[in-house]
């Protein structure tokens, strides 16, 4: 039976931290590549694996984000084979969060309402703790602020499941996709916490960064040793969405800045990214109450201010977002599925439609592959396989690179030639899509 410690061994681990839970005595603890992983001991029970999300065989009743949607969101009103089961698709921000937030600031909006409408008393969310980030516990709706911006560093639930039985009250966490199917699966087992957490905000994910993703940033952005208090997304208010900051103080308190666009793209190449991604085929967090994401979009991508995507799934979420438009609360209106699903194009074909070639490619060296929806398997084109396999390449070696030597220079100087022949291969797969398309021939 596979165990806590091939999930871990096969580099298998996001690090939610609900194995852990399981155990009696195992911690999270950072590993040599900047992710959090389980200390592993002999002390998981038998329920560990299962609330797993990259268990190779799960109950064939919580087999998979399909199944489990079943569960949590049986009576929804529509059901699609990307975005899973919802009630409604949105676009807009909360003119009250938009400038101090991430995208559109919808997250925080509902956090505000889920303490003041008494939905739940507590929130387990990711907040600045010691000038980094973890999540924490917070209930303060007054200082809801202090709960805004996306952090691209790995944080654990641990706590969440440790220190619930002394928390009064109802309980909202957010999460991304892979953190909220653990949740889902602890609630499966455990069902008296379905009551104690009603409900979960998801965030959108295109994948998580290792702390190393952080470390080179900082030293991008000029800071040579420590930093703290590092923000991810310090928007330009007369730029476009994308075009964001990266900055951090160093040890005499000084901020810097850098631009995100002068270190390239770090997201579309998986520099930095956990292996386990590469098996996540959850594009929109599909069992969480309300999933939010940026608005990659015309003409949303154009407003600097930053504007978010919205799926409710949950009738009391689809309930928030409604009373905040008709309040005035919220600028924010409905967006057809289909330019929901292209403000997360790149995410789909990356996610959903390779997910069966990087499965094929990594049975060679993984004995462990975790359960996958095989109904979103289908084949990719050559251009595209060549792709795929630059960016698993590139994902490793960006991590070997960095731990052999944490320097910008040195690391950029190892990676060029492998990003280069991925930029090369990229604009071929994109030439050889408009040319199929022009022929009337099958495209991804
Ligand atoms: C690792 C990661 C990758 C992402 N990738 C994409 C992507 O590919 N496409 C896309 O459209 N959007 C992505 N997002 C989501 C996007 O960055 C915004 O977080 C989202 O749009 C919510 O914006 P907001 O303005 O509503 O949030 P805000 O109002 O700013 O609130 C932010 C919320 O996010 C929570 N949070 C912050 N960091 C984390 C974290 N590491 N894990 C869990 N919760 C966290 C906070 O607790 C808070 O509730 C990603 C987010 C993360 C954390
Ligand atoms: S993904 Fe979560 S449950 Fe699975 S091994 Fe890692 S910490 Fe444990
Ligand atoms: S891409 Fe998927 S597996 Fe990776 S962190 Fe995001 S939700 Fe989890």
């Amino acid at each position: 039976m596979t165990t806590i410690k091939d999930i871990v061994r096969n580099d298998l681990c996001v690090g939610c931290g609900l194995c852990v839970s399981e155990s009696q005595t195992s911690t999270m603890e950072w590993n040599e590549y900047g992710f959090l992983t389980p200390k592993l001991d002999d002390s998981f029970n038998d329920t560990a694996i299962k609330v797993c999300p990259f268990n190779p065989n799960p109950d064939n009743a919580v087999r998979d984000e399909d199944k489990l949607a079943d569960i949590y969101f049986k009576g929804s009103t529509h059901k699609d084979e990307h975005i899973g089961r919802f009630e409604n698709t949105y676009v807009g921000y909360a003119d009250e969060y938009r400038e101090t937030s991430s995208s559109g600031g919808i997250a925080t909006y509902v956090f505000e309402q889920l303490l003041k409408q008494d939905i739940v008393q507590n929130i387990f969310v990711v907040k600045e703790l010691n000038g980094t980030y973890a999540y924490q516990w917070f209930k303060d709706a007054e200082q809801i602020k202090e709960i805004s911006k996306t952090r691209y560093i790995p944080v654990t639930l641990e706590k969440l499941f440790k220190e619930i039985d002394t928390i009064e009250g109802k309980i909202a966490v957010s999460g991304v996709a892979c953190f909220i199917k653990a949740i889902r699966l602890k609630q499966h087992y455990h069902p008296q916490l379905k009551g104690k957490i009603p409900f979960l905000v998801g965030i959108i994910c295109g994948g998580l960064k290792s702390s190393f993703f952080s470390d080179y940033l900082a030293q991008k952005s000029g800071i040579e040793g420590e930093y703290n208090k590092q923000q991810y997304r310090i928007k330009d208010f007369n730029s476009t969405a994308s075009d964001y900051s990266f900055g951090a103080f160093d040890k005499s308190k000084k901020f810097h800045q850098m631009k995100m666009r002068t270190v390239g793209d770090m997201w579309g190449t998986g520099l930095f990214k956990n292996n386990a991604c590469d098996f996540c085929d959850d594009v929109t967090t599909e069992l969480a109450d309300i999933s939010l994401g940026d608005a990659w979009l015309q003409p949303y991508n154009k407003d600097g201010a930053g504007t978010s995507v919205i799926v409710t799934r949950s009738k009391i979420a689809d309930k928030l977002i409604k009373e905040g438009i008709d309040n005035k609360s919220l600028s924010v209106e409905e967006l057809n599925l289909d330019r929901f699903k292209a403000s997360q194009e790149g995410s789909f074909k990356h996610r959903q439609k390779a997910t069966a070639y990087r499965i094929k490619k990594k049975r060679k060296t993984q004995q462990v592959i975790p359960q996958k929806r095989e109904r979103l398997f289908q084949s990719i084109p050559l251009e595209f396989k060549l792709v795929q396999n630059l960016r698993m390449q590139l994902r490793a070696k960006s991590l070997t690179s960095w731990k052999e030597n944490p320097n910008a220079l040195v690391f950029e100087n190892d990676i060029a030639p492998l990003k280069k022949e991925l930029r090369i291969k990229t604009i071929i797969y994109h030439y050889a899509q408009v040319i199929k398309g022009k022929l009337g021939m099958r495209k991804l």
